[in-house]
């Protein structure tokens, strides 16, 4: 089993010494029974997962800009770190379980860091509840040979090596996928959806202070899809949001940071996956996406392309998102039908990564195709639809 020593810092991405997972309580190798129970369905992990077609793996690169790391991916974890810290613009990506940062905007934050910006991306859980959806290592975890939480910490180094980032354990642990209504839920007690979220807020305010991003990410109101981690994540993001800046909240989190924007992920919209998968279609006749918008249909879930506030150009990063994807080797079916969608198809017909703007504390005028759009040195050029107005308008928190 894992050591007892609390998740953050165990994976080598955390800086020592900051605290923040102590609130947690519990040791995440406690979880790692539940292993096999979850069944989470995010979207281009979990569903991709469940597939296992023996579709034709992704093509090769085929374009020059195609690469699997960065320029920041030969750097260690401490100095990826202190890289980050440094830099002028930083954003922060709040996510429920390691490999959501790899589905969800991996692309992006590839991007931004290979730009200078600094990213970091915190985990509020080990994932010790997801469940094996590479069938090569389902055998292995059910005869209890592997160790999951040691494992996912690994592989989720492994994704922030590739992505250039740093990144922070929040110290949480995953409460599992829970069918039905969210009253119906019966979270395990020490998990994160479960637990006080005050106690979740000071560790992700923490955070906040000590980076000091000017962009966070998160998800919406309906965690992007259903798990009770997701939705947590977006409850505490948005309570760190305006916490941070407050210094009569949580005085012991250090000094007080005004985080300028935060979005919510717009993740794989059914009219996105619809695109991508109409025009593989017509190259190759088959839908690699067929079944998986089916079932988003049945879902009944809405459709939240009109929320859409921002699209970041990302066609040269997918195969970076997509290495960062397979490192999380035991969330993913190298076999899915995610990987049968050809890169340039993609590129071309949905080359972006979209987000909403939940709340600005600057002028901002949308639609923007940068996160940090209004945030930049003003001789930046290209660089989105900065305003130029009034820089002085201050939100009341
Ligand atoms: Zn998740």
């Amino acid at each position: 089993m894992t050591s007892m020593s609390n998740v953050t810092g165990s994976a080598g991405t955390e800086t020592a010494g900051t605290g923040v997972a102590g609130t947690a309580g519990a040791a995440p190798g406690a979880a790692a029974a539940g292993a096999a129970g979850s069944g989470e369905i995010d979207p281009a992990v979990g569903e991709t997962g469940v597939e296992g077609s023996p579709a034709a793996p992704a093509p090769a690169a085929a374009g020059a800009s195609a690469s699997r790391t960065g320029p920041n991916s030969a750097l260690d974890a401490g100095a990826r770190d202190q890289r980050a810290a440094a830099a002028p613009l930083r954003m922060m990506a709040v996510h429920a379980h390691p490999d959501d940062e790899s589905s969800k905007g991996a692309a992006t934050l590839a991007k931004y860091s290979d730009e200078g910006i600094g990213v970091m991306v915190v985990s509020c859980t080990g994932g010790e509840r997801g469940d094996v959806l590479n069938p090569k290592f389902a055998a292995a975890v059910e005869s209890g040979a592997v160790d999951m939480p040691a494992l996912r910490q690994r592989e989720m180094a492994d994704a922030a090596s590739i992505l250039g980032i740093s990144h922070v354990w929040l110290g949480f642990h995953d409460s599992g996928y829970h069918e039905g209504e969210p009253d119906t839920w019966q979270l395990p007690p020490d998990s994160f959806g479960a637990l006080d979220p005050d106690v979740e807020i000071e560790a992700l305010v923490r955070v906040v202070r000590r980076f000091r991003p000017q962009v966070m990410t998160t998800y919406d109101e309906n965690g992007g899809y259903p798990h009770p981690d997701h939705i947590r994540c977006h409850v505490i993001s948005m309570a760190a949001f305006d916490a941070a800046a407050d210094p009569a909240r949580y005085p012991d989190a250090g000094e007080p940071w005004q985080v300028s924007k935060i979005y919510y992920n717009g993740g794989f919209s059914r009219t996105r996956l619809t695109a991508i998968n109409e025009a593989v279609k017509s190259a190759t006749g088959t839908g690699p996406f067929d079944e998986w918008i089916a079932r988003i249909e049945e879902s009944g879930r809405p459709d939240r392309s009109d929320r859409i506030t921002t699209r970041v150009p990302v066609g040269e990063y997918l195969e970076r998102r997509d290495a960062a994807l397979r490192a999380h080797a035991t969330q993913i079916d190298p076999d899915a039908h995610w990987f049968a969608v050809p890169r340039e198809i993609e590129a071309k017909v949905w080359g972006t990564d979209d987000y909403e703007l939940a709340e600005s504390r600057i002028p901002v005028q949308l639609p923007e195709d940068d996160l940090f759009a209004g945030l930049r040195p003003s001789a930046s050029v290209g660089a989105g639809s900065a305003d130029a107005g009034s820089r002085s308008e201050r939100e009341s928190a």
